[in-house]
Formats: C-alpha cells, structure tokens, sequence
C-alpha cells in the first residue's frame, strides 16, 4: 500500500457476507508445520531488517538465501532494482501464473518493544510487506515438491512498492522482457477486518491516486507597499476553497472524488517582504483513470483562472501516480472459490479501497487481482508507529495462494491430458 497515498482508512465500506461453511484447512503435515515455522522466523528477521523503498538490497539477499533450499528452476535477481523473479516450471502446456509481493519498509519510526523489533532507526515494516514476502517465499517451499502436473509460476519480489517506482521498474526491465502471465495474483493485509477473512472488491481492488504539487509565482514587493508586487495568497487560498468543492466522497458513485490537502506554504518568514510565491501540494483520489484526468484538467482550470485574475504564473507537477488495481471478474472467482474451498470467510466489499496500490501497473497488463487479508479487528492501522504483520496470516495467505494456482493450473493440467 501507498505510503504517500495514505490518508484514509477504509473503513467506509458497507459490507455484505457471504455465508462459508468451515470446510478444509490447509493440511498440518510435519513438512508444511516446518514451513510455517521457518517462514514466521523468516518473516520476524525481515521486520527486523528493515530497509527504503529502492534500498531493499538486504532484503533481496535474505529472501534469496531463503529460497536457496528451495530448488527454483530460475532466479532472476536485480528486476526493477532489487526485485527478484523465482520461477517454477511444470511443464510446457499449461498457463503462466505471477504471485506478487512487495519488499520495502518505510520511513517510521518503530515503538513496538518484541524481541525482533527494528534495529533501523527510523525505519520499520509497518505495512505487512514483511509478512506479503514471507508468504511467497512459502510458497516456493509447496512449489519445490513440484506439486502440479503442467504450467508455470513466477514469484514475484517487487521491490519499491510505497513510492510506486517497482512495479513499472520491473515491467520495463530488460531482464524480463517478454513476461507476459496468463493471471497474476496480490493480496495485502487489512487491519481492521477480522483475522484470516479473505475480502475481494469486484472491478477493482483500490483506487487511482496521484499526488500532485502546484506552484505560485508573482512578484516580491515591501511588507509596507504590497500593492506595488503580486502576492498569491489570496490565489492559494481561493484555489484551496473551489479545489474542495470538487469532492464527492460518496464511494458508491462511479465518480468518487477526493482531494486531500497535505501540504502549503507561501512566502517566508521575512516580515518586510510581501510574498511573491508561493506552493499547494494535494493527494488526488478517483475511482477511474477517466475521473482523474477531468479532475486533474478542472484543477488546472481553478488555477489558471485564479493566476490570471492575480496576474501570477504557476507550474504543476506530478509524481506518485498509482494506477487503479483493476481486478479480473474470472480472477475474483477463483479467489473467492479458493478461499471457500478452505473454509475462510469472504467478504465482498461494496466498495474499493482508497489508498493506492503499484500494483495496478501489473493488471494494466493483463489479467489479475488483488484481495485483502484480514488482520485483526483490533490491529493497529497499516503505517502507524505500533502496527505489525500478524504472523497467524502466513498460513492463511499460503493457503489461498496454493489454492488459486492448484486450481489454474491443476484444472489446465486436466484439460491438457483430455485433449
Ligand atoms: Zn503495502
Ligand atoms: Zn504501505
């Protein structure tokens, strides 16, 4: 999830149950209990190791030497930065599946006082990311037994998810040209949601964000004479004012819309000087890529309108764009079958999350979807200084994934020896 991107909660959903009869759990056999344990050891050293957005070096290494049991027909290190790609092969017929996780921690501060707490200063897992990566790298474990009888899965380590570099990083790699999977799969943790329940939002998984930062320039003047300059004040704040008129934080609208302030600033604190310029940074938020260019293009408007009526000039820019996680109907229904197939609950929600997700790079390209975890009614909020990845989700998130890609590949292995 967003770390830029992150300034609600998704806790405005109205939410309808489907009603899962408790059923098959994934098995407890010796070998998969080992790989619980040694992937919750394995998750606790990663949070203890924190690294940056672009400086998962680290962490890549870990998750290889953590992998190196595990018998991987490919490994390709250094994808998108420090992203690494873990193929399993099975055979030539048969469909390409991605699971994908994400690497990187963030800039805050740990207060957590566990014995494999940060050792970072000022820098922790506090979006589950350690808990994402200890998942796929358990299920390299499953996929070392050679399991399915066709097809091929990648695992996917992204490195740089928060600033929303990796994803696009990784698709533009050389080293990975021509990836091209069939299906491609993510889930991320959601506290405030009960533990281990799978939740799926149909269309798409969370919203389209982009930050965007717009600059004021008129003219200095004398504190004394502010006639004689052009002082953007009165533009910054009329701008600020119509900007707000343009939310609509009805979710259940197609036209959803939220502008959130984050940060401004005019002038300096130099009490002779009328400012002459002046900056107003905003997070945009939208359900579709449509809504988000005609806000982007009514914002410009608000602007251009109130410099001209100033006499200032302006420039905007824009950074941490993170494309909506468009989910697949068919890739929905899978996951919502897997999840049944072992018993967990499924929520639908009615509506998709508002932070951002790089993710959304990925089902640009092709099919996917992305689904919540559950992470405890009570957990501390995703980002927040005491959150941590419950490690009762390891065996939850494996589970669903080694259903998902069973039931993909087992069902085209079928389909393959009938025909
Ligand atoms: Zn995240
Ligand atoms: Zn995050």
């Amino acid at each position: 999830m967003a770390y830029y991107g992150f300034a609600f909660k998704n806790r405005f959903c109205n939410h309808t149950f489907r009603s899962i009869q408790p059923g098959l759990k994934w098995s407890n056999s010796m070998r998969d209990q080992s790989i619980i344990e040694s992937g919750i050891e394995f998750r606790q050293a990663l949070h203890q190791h924190p690294e940056l957005s672009g400086q998962e070096a680290q962490t890549s290494r870990r998750v290889i030497d953590f992998l190196a049991a595990f018998d991987a027909d490919e490994v390709l290190e250094n994808i998108g930065g420090f992203g690494l790609v873990v193929t399993y092969a099975f055979g030539d017929e048969g469909p390409e599946i991605a699971i994908r996780c994400e690497l990187d921690a963030l800039p805050i501060g740990e207060v957590n006082q566990f014995s494999y707490a940060s050792v970072t200063a000022g820098v922790s897992h506090k979006c589950g990311h350690d808990g994402h990566t200890a998942i796929v790298a358990g299920l390299a474990a499953w996929l070392s037994t050679r399991p399915l009888a066709g097809g091929k899965v990648r695992l996917l380590f992204q490195a740089a998810e928060e600033n929303s570099q990796g994803a696009k990083a990784m698709l533009a790699d050389a080293k990975l040209a021509g990836f091209s999977p069939d299906y491609i799969f993510a889930l991320h943790n959601l506290p405030g949601y009960p533990l281990h329940e799978i939740l799926v939002v149909r269309h798409q998984f969370s919203a389209t964000v982009l930050s965007l930062a717009i600059h004021f320039n008129g003219v200095m003047a004398h504190a004394a004479q502010p006639e004689t300059g052009r002082n953007p004040s009165l533009a910054i704040s009329e701008a600020m004012i119509a900007i707000q008129q343009l939310v609509n934080p009805d979710p259940a609208d197609r036209s959803f819309t939220l502008v959130t302030p984050v940060y401004t600033r005019i002038g300096a604190p130099d009490y002779g000087i009328s400012a002459a310029e002046g900056e107003l940074h905003l997070t945009l938020r939208t359900w579709t890529e449509a809504g988000m260019r005609t806000l982007l293009d009514t914002i410009t408007g608000i602007v251009s309108r109130l410099c001209k009526q100033y006499e200032l000039s302006y420039f905007t820019e824009q950074f941490d764009y993170f494309p909506a996680v468009v989910n697949d109907e068919h890739c929905n229904e899978v996951i919502i079958a897997a999840a049944r197939r072992l018993g967990y609950r499924v929520t639908e929600l009615s509506s998709p999350m508002r932070f951002g997700e790089d993710f959304g790079f990925f089902t640009q390209q092709g099919k996917g979807a992305m689904f919540g975890l559950g992470a405890g009614l009570r957990a501390p909020p995703l980002h927040s200084r005491d959150y941590d990845f419950p490690d009762a989700l390891l065996e939850t998130g494996i589970a669903v994934f080694r259903s998902i890609i069973s039931d993909l590949l087992g069902s085209a292995a079928r389909v393959d020896q009938a025909g």
